[in-house]
């Protein structure tokens, strides 16, 4: 399918957090971009609407557009602090496969490398980072940096029906190893699960990261009252696929144990939600 680029000046690109990131740690979060062309079948970023910061083509046309905000960089450069905790991005891939073309993400190292805050934490599941490997090291050197690399199953065949826009489950893998042999900070984000084998999983991403393990089941309203969930099209593709168990509570929670048992036996930390997210914080 042929996205579409378009392009917009921003009035702000650092927004103070509340709820989910503020809890976790975080003080700040940068989107470069609205809207996001992986148009992942689960994302709970068009289920915010206005409170994502999205238009309703936005949250009508999810995945089948961007708008990258051209002055990001500046604006960065302009609201840097030092204390700042940087969250990128909780409503974007920052590597999304238009970032190819555009390519804002450079700028944007380049202005936190000029005036870095205490930590800058990229969330991606974009083999494109390694494109900026050279000056995702130069901010490393400057302050803490950790890459929070989605890996959402072990399973490429189920990464092809929640995630058809995404690389392969192995080209991830690979990207996630090496930027962690390239010294860089690296956590594998298992946000959402998706069906799986926990311990496959788990011991895979120990492998090729070097930080804590993260995970977060699909958001489901029987826990979560209001706020972000799950899009409607995951649901309908649990239902059809026999799936159902990984939007159950209780399920989720034995497989979260099942995943802290097996990462905690590999001498690496664990941890979900808030607890989780903190961890890439520090
Ligand atoms: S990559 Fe992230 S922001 Fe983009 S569609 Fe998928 S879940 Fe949503």
């Amino acid at each position: 399918m042929p996205f579409q680029i378009f392009e917009s000046e921003a009035k702000s690109i650092l927004s103070p957090v509340s709820g989910f990131l503020a809890e976790a740690g975080f003080t700040h979060s940068l989107t470069p971009a609205r809207n996001c062309t992986y148009g992942c079948s689960y994302c709970y970023v068009p289920t915010m609407r206005v409170q994502g910061g999205l238009r309703k083509e936005d949250w009508l046309h999810w995945g089948e557009f961007t708008t990258f905000k051209n002055n990001a960089a500046e604006l960065l450069s302009r609201d840097l602090r030092s204390d700042q905790i940087i969250y990128c991005s909780p409503l974007t891939d920052p590597y999304q496969p238009a970032e190819a073309e555009r390519r804002l993400m450079p700028g944007i190292l380049e202005a936190v490398i000029a005036s870095p805050p205490r930590v800058f934490v990229i969330q991606t599941r974009g083999p494109l980072i390694l494109r900026d490997l050279g000056l995702l090291t130069e901010v490393s050197k400057r302050t803490t940096l950790r890459i929070s690399f989605s890996m959402t199953t072990n399973r490429d065949d189920v990464r092809r029906i929640f995630e058809t826009h995404c690389a392969p489950i192995e080209e991830r893998w690979g990207t996630l190893r090496a930027l962690t042999d390239a010294g860089i900070s690296t956590s594998a984000t298992i946000a959402p699960m998706l069906p799986c084998d926990p311990e496959v999983l788990v011991d895979v991403a120990v492998r090729c990261s070097s930080g804590p393990l993260v995970a977060d089941p699909f958001h489901v309203r029987e826990v979560k009252r209001s706020g972000a969930t799950t899009r409607a099209v995951a649901l309908a593709i649990c239902a059809h696929h026999g799936w159902e168990a990984w939007l159950d509570p209780v399920f989720q929670m034995t497989v979260l144990d099942r995943m802290g048992c097996r990462a905690r036996a590999a001498g690496r930390e664990f941890g979900n939600g808030t607890k989780g997210f903190n961890m890439l914080t520090r």
